[in-house]
């Protein structure tokens, strides 16, 4: 037999390499951004186009690149900032694989321009799926221009996949974030579309949070400084009574790199203990400095999981911290802030061995698994879903009017739900039918119904709109801002109506018939947050996203109790709709039992 492995070619290892590194154009948006601040710079400029589908452009007044270093960077494993293996334990740069923009320019074409300090003239290369197209001197600022057109141009699969315009972007906005939030002393401005987004200045921490997340921030900061001989903590938690019911605004760094931990936001949820509702999440910005020794974040490439060794110490230390500080701020009550034994325990490190908190490679980590898979190993997973369900104590459902006295699916065509209807322990509303008996979810059949009718509403253009005597002021980031006038329009066919939008405030007029006037916050911000976090089993659909989110904030809770005709109201409407079967992310919605089972059961 012949031999038949064969060295793949380059251009392919690159591609390959880039189905990992480069997922979505945020990815490389992070990859520019994080390679701009190893070079130093000072100022650095983000431009996008088509979110990022089109253009992705970082300009940067780093220490820029000679001519054959710009030409070597494309090259896979070629990387200034490691030598050897042990320079992996003392990390001071974001980057190290030398991998990023080899796998850039497999699958995009890319636009450098890259001058040092001393050069009289700077270097132009244009690449077009890892192929020199030219080479050429040119004149340019000091610092360094890369542009990245037309992104999985020759993977037509990978271009498809990618989402909606506004949660590529979404994506985007969160990469700068998190950039931004660790280089207060750096200056940014975010350009998408031609419009600004973000014209950040040097700043120190406060005043870059203040920023980004609008200057309402600025009261609900509480400072968090705290030096232990393992770790270092500072920055901001934000006090109780502003906590959302979204978990967007939560940010750890370690090292100035942004990462994300379960076990520590734990930790600190924790430590708010009763002071947040059911539901609600505390926002923070947590940036820990622990020695580069005792951290490898050589894990996996998009590089924003690192696992502590000794994670117990860092919890108890970040909890005891942030208690501490909500306590100074008088946000928490007194008793708690005592300083007793149990309180002091975690500083009591004189005593004993400082071990410096170690980081540890998960050996199991794929890539490739999605990230629920990988978020179950936690223990501390929060529950997604549900929580919001304790927030409302049940919605007046009387003002739906009946639109229809026929039952006519095919299913109960013959066996109309004519006996009376009985509910059973706040949650499921029973019924005799011809065959037997059925048992309706109730909660999971009315999000059907007003699934089905945001949907129609949406379709048709004429929602049903209640104008409001006064206008409601609503703040929101600058970031929300941008999303909701994006999906202004939707928003308004479903019956929403905005007298304007302003930079951090939206100005209400009017809101669609089913909701009340107190849950319009809770709600719209319900929807940017499943639009940011796309709802599983969404359709690509954002309108389809939209009304699912309603009908999930607006339908009847379980633990409600209904009268009779609300009760025939559900069933009816249920009914009619055309996949009455089904709650709008695939629950079912009702169950049948025959009346020989239920015979069987009394035949044993
Ligand atoms: P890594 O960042 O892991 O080293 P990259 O593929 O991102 O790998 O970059 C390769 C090399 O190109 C870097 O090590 C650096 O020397 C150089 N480089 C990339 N971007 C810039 C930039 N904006 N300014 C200066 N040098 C850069
Ligand atoms: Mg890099």
């Amino acid at each position: 037999m012949p031999d038949i492995i064969q060295l793949l070619p380059d251009h392919v290892a690159n591609q390959i390499a880039a189905g990992e590194v480069v997922q979505r154009p945020s990815s490389v948006v992070k990859e520019l951004l994080e390679n701009a601040i190893d070079a130093k710079a000072t100022n650095i400029t983000l431009i996008i186009k088509e979110a990022g589908k089109l253009l992705i452009q970082v300009i940067d007044n780093g220490k820029g690149m000679s001519q054959t270093d710009a030409r070597l960077s494309f090259e896979r494993h070629a990387t200034s900032k490691i030598k050897k293996a042990e320079d992996l334990f003392n990390l001071n740069t974001k980057g190290f694989r030398g991998e990023a923009l080899a796998s850039i320019a497999a699958i995009a074409h890319v636009d450098l321009k890259s001058k040092q300090e001393n050069q009289e003239l700077g270097t132009h290369i244009k690449i077009k799926g890892s192929s020199l197209i030219f080479q050429e001197n040119t004149s340019t600022p000091k610092g360094t221009s890369i542009a990245v057109k037309n992104l999985f141009y020759n993977i037509p699969a990978r271009r498809n996949f990618l989402k909606s315009n506004s949660i590529e972007t979404r994506h985007i906005i969160n990469e700068f974030q998190r950039v931004a939030l660790a280089h207060p002393n750096i200056s940014f401005s975010f350009y998408h579309n031609k419009s600004e987004v973000y014209n950040l200045s040097t700043s120190n921490l406060r005043q870059r949070i203040v920023a980004i997340f609008g200057k309402k921030t600025n009261e609900k900061l509480v400072p968090i400084n705290e030096v232990t001989d393992v770790l270092e903590i500072k920055g901001f938690i934000t006090k109780p009574e502003f906590a959302k019911k979204k978990r967007g605004e939560q940010f750890f760094f370690v090292n100035d790199r942004f990462i994300k931990n379960a076990y520590l936001n734990h930790a600190v949820t924790n430590a708010f203990e009763s002071l947040l509702s059911n539901g609600y999440f505390p926002t923070y910005f947590l940036y820990l400095t622990v020695p580069t020794k005792s951290i490898d974040i050589n894990i996996h490439p998009t590089k924003t999981e690192i696992k502590f060794e000794d994670e117990k110490t860092l919890y108890a230390i970040l909890r005891s911290t942030v208690k501490h500080s909500l306590g100074q701020y008088n946000v928490a009550p007194i008793l708690d802030f005592e300083r007793s034994a149990s309180f002091d325990t975690p500083y009591n490190f004189k005593d004993k061995k400082s071990d410096t908190p170690k980081v540890t490679v998960n050996p199991d980590f794929n890539p490739f698994k999605s990230d629920e898979q990988k978020a179950t190993k936690f223990p501390y997973k929060r529950e997604s879903t549900e929580q919001w369900e304790h927030l409302y104590t049940g919605i007046d459902i009387q003002n739906i009017e009946v639109e229809s006295e026929t039952v006519n699916t095919s299913l109960f065509s013959e066996e109309k739900i004519t006996s009376k209807t009985y509910q059973i322990h706040k949650k499921y509303i029973v019924s005799s039918i011809k065959s037997g008996i059925v048992y309706i979810n109730q909660h999971l059949a009315h999000q059907r119904i007003l699934y089905e009718e945001f949907l129609e509403n949406i379709t048709v253009k004429e929602a049903m709109s209640q104008q409001l005597l006064f206008p409601l002021e609503i703040s929101f980031n600058k970031d929300d801002i941008e999303l909701i006038k994006e999906i202004k329009e939707d928003l308004e066919s479903v019956g929403f109506l905005f007298d304007k939008i302003l930079d951090d405030t939206i100005i209400v007029k009017g809101i669609p018939v089913t909701i009340t006037e107190s849950q319009i916050t809770i709600i719209i911000e319900q929807l940017l947050e499943d639009i940011k976090n796309d709802v599983p089993n969404a359709s690509f659909s954002q309108l389809d996203i939209m009304a699912k989110s309603l009908a999930k904030s607006l339908a009847i809770k379980t633990g409600t109790k209904l009268d009779l005709k609300e009760q025939e109201e559900i069933v009816n409407k249920l009914f009619i709709c055309k996949q009455p079967d089904m709650s709008p992310f695939g629950k079912t919605t009702f169950v049948t039992e025959a009346i020989e089972e239920i015979d069987k059961k009394f035949n044993n």
